[in-house]
């Protein structure tokens, strides 16, 4: 059936009102940049913009691909802007962030599949804000030779890249994307620069098996990858791929204590958690550690 589940007790999203929140936004909008936090209507919006915690989306607002369970749009993207590095480095330097997270649409359009331009993003950031650390969750850059290494010759702090899903709903949730690419993508990160910490995230609810989650657990670990986020997936328009199940509070806790032992340094699975949901104070917390 069609029908939108009912959410959850446990899947409660406060309004966002306070006064930081208003001065994050203002921020956005004078710095015309675009967040993911608006565009994928995330629920953790009233609460991250309120610590000044928002996840920049670069290359434009329209996605070259159309993924089941994303609310940002497909077309004919924007044209590049190129003051955008420098517009998102002075929002970053004006907020004062210590951890910022760029991601960006997939611009399969783009020789370089945008890699040029996130690079030029971590450079101006660096120069402005050189405490800040910076996250980058990028596109897959399929087919797309040399891109992953111009990204990381940048060196970020943090290289994210979300698998999303396990491998057998990739065709229905994640068209255009191939699991093992992915895979791959994280593991050459890893291999050309291993002083950078690679993340990558999974949303659940999809219809996926617990063994499916801990198969993906193992190939994350197999490539290197460092941290985990697993969320539970919320269907964001009736025209999306729709929620096949709630995953308990309880359930998140025994992923969390799963992923740990397989060895991941940094796990966050809760039923709100985002690939960028307190990643600023979960990255010093592990630092401080
Ligand atoms: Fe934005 Fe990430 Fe927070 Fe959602 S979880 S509001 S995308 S920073
Ligand atoms: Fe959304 Fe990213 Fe898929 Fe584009 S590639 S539709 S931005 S999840």
């Amino acid at each position: 059936d069609n029908e939108v589940k009912r959410k959850p007790s446990w899947i409660r999203v406060k309004a966002p009102t306070s006064k930081t929140y208003l001065e994050t936004r203002q921020l956005m909008r004078d710095h015309k940049l675009v967040t993911v936090c608006e565009e994928a209507a995330c629920p953790n919006i009233g609460e991250c913009w309120s610590k000044k915690h928002a996840t920049m989306m670069i290359l434009g607002s329209v996605c070259t691909r159309a993924c089941a369970f994303c609310n940002v749009a497909t077309g004919r993207p924007d044209k590049l802007d190129p003051h955008e590095p420098d517009e998102v480095a002075e929002a970053v330097a004006k907020m004062g962030l210590r951890h910022v997270v760029i991601t960006s649409v997939d611009r399969d359009d783009l020789d370089d599949g945008g890699a040029g331009h996130f690079a030029q993003v971590i450079r101006k950031i660096r120069l402005m804000s050189p405490e800040t650390t910076i996250e980058v969750l990028t596109p897959d850059f399929m087919r797309k030779e040399g891109a992953l290494e111009i990204v990381v010759d940048a060196r970020p702090d943090v290289f994210n890249h979300n698998l999303e899903t396990v491998p057998r709903l990739y065709p229905g949730i994640r068209p255009g994307a191939r699991y093992f690419h992915s895979l791959k993508i994280l593991d050459r990160a890893k291999e050309l620069d291993p002083t950078i910490f690679t993340k990558s995230g999974l949303m659940v609810g999809l219809g996926e098996t617990k063994e499916e989650i801990y198969q993906v657990m193992d190939d994350m670990r197999s490539a290197d990858v460092d941290f985990i986020t697993l969320g539970q997936y919320l269907q964001p328009t009736p025209k999306h791929a729709i929620v096949d199940r709630f995953v308990t509070p309880d359930e998140f806790e025994a992923y969390k204590t799963i992923a740990y032992g397989k060895g991941f340094l940094m796990v966050a699975s809760s039923p709100l958690t985002r690939s960028s949901y307190h990643a600023d104070e979960d990255f010093a917390r592990m630092r401080a550690e």
